[in-house]
């Protein structure tokens, strides 16, 4: 499952103009290399990708004429890209899937461009983003925090959008661990009793304040006027931002752990009880326990996996999980201190132990 995110910079007029300027780089790149690559083919020759890039790295940004596409501020991995992109266009063409490569029009777009870092891991994260050599640029809405190799920007009707895709958090183990107890948290998604955590999406907090901060604006505005109509289309649309992320998450954690394991136990948690306690209800809500583990029971159906439902009067946080004995753990408590044996260790690390306990 590879999902892509896609969202509108909020760029200033230099930087818009930098962005066009990246765009008309990499459209001419492409259409150089089209161009280029027809006429040696004419000529009884085989090109290729790398045959051309080298070629324009080596005589044509050298050209003096041609300066501006080595100017201060430009990115020179744009051209690298446009000859991959061009390669592929060419490999799709021979495959029969799809029509001879076209060169590119500045007609109704200003175009696109491509950031290939090589394989460097480039974090994204919040409502910023370091480009390599553009710098910092801005989103409107906030991103999930990862990281990624390769970025698009892209324009459409005057407004420009940055996109790239994001990877899965973990890589998948070719063989099945037997067993693992999967302790559904408040602080974090899940702890797994083999040691991995899958945390809770930080974007989330800050849409969370955008959301607070947008109905507070909300209040404000005289009901059923045009202005309160705009309003509320912002806090639903943030309000379906804030789930899509919440559920992004929890696709990739149960798509891993039950992809990966032949046993899987998970705690019947009593959620009810934990509303009610009004100062947990809002984290509990959100780490939707419900939606984790109606995934997990059919994504393991999918997978082939087994799936235990622990009793929910069994008191895997307050027994020690390496010599059995139970004592008293409020909710606030993160470490688990056994008194008995003296172990200390994380709360939820300790109850997914105690969760994998029960398939032995
Ligand atoms: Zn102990």
């Amino acid at each position: 499952m590879l999902l892509s995110v896609k969202t509108q910079l909020k760029l200033n007029f230099k930087e818009r103009v930098l962005m066009s300027k990246h765009a008309g780089i990499a459209r001419f790149t492409y259409n150089w290399g089209l161009a280029t690559w027809q006429s040696l083919y004419k000529d009884g020759y085989k090109p290729n990708q790398r045959l051309l890039r080298t070629f324009f790295n080596n005589h044509v940004k050298t050209n003096p004429d041609l300066s501006w596409l080595k100017e201060k501020g430009i990115c020179q991995k744009i051209t690298e890209f446009a000859f991959e992109n061009l390669g592929d266009a060419y490999q799709r063409f021979f495959k029969g899937l799809a029509n001879y490569p076209n060169f590119k029009k500045r007609s109704k777009s200003l175009g696109s461009f491509t950031i290939n870092s090589g394989g460097k891991a480039i974090s994204v994260g919040g409502t910023r983003v370091k480009l390599p050599t553009i710098g910092w640029v801005r989103t409107y809405e906030g991103l999930p925090h990862t990281s990624t190799t390769k970025f698009t920007i892209s324009e459409r009707a005057g407004n420009w959008y940055i996109s790239f895709p994001l990877e899965q958090e973990l890589p998948k183990p070719s063989v099945k661990v037997a067993a693992v107890g999967v302790d559904l948290g408040i602080k974090v998604l899940a702890t797994l009793s083999t040691g991995v955590v899958f945390d809770n999406p930080k974007a989330r907090d800050k849409m969370k304040k955008k959301l607070a901060k947008q109905s507070r604006q909300l209040s404000n505005k005289v009901r059923g006027s045009k202005r309160y109509l705009k309003q509320k289309l912002r806090v639903t649309k943030t309000h379906k931002r804030t789930s899509d992320i919440r559920l992004d998450a929890t696709h990739k954690a149960t798509t891993t752990i039950s992809k990966n394991h032949a046993k899987i136990v998970v705690e019947s948690l009593n959620v009810k009880g934990m509303m009610s306690n009004h100062k947990l209800a809002g984290a509990v809500g959100d780490a939707n326990f419900y939606e984790f583990r109606r995934q997990l029971e059919y994504k393991s159906k999918k997978f082939g996996s087994e799936i235990v439902f622990a009793h929910p009067f069994y008191p895997s946080s307050k027994t020690c999980s390496s010599c059995g004995h139970v004592q008293d753990m409020p909710l606030a408590v993160r470490i688990f201190d056994c008194q008995s044996c003296k172990i200390s260790l994380d709360r939820d690390q300790n109850a997914a132990k105690n969760l994998e306990k029960l398939l032995v």
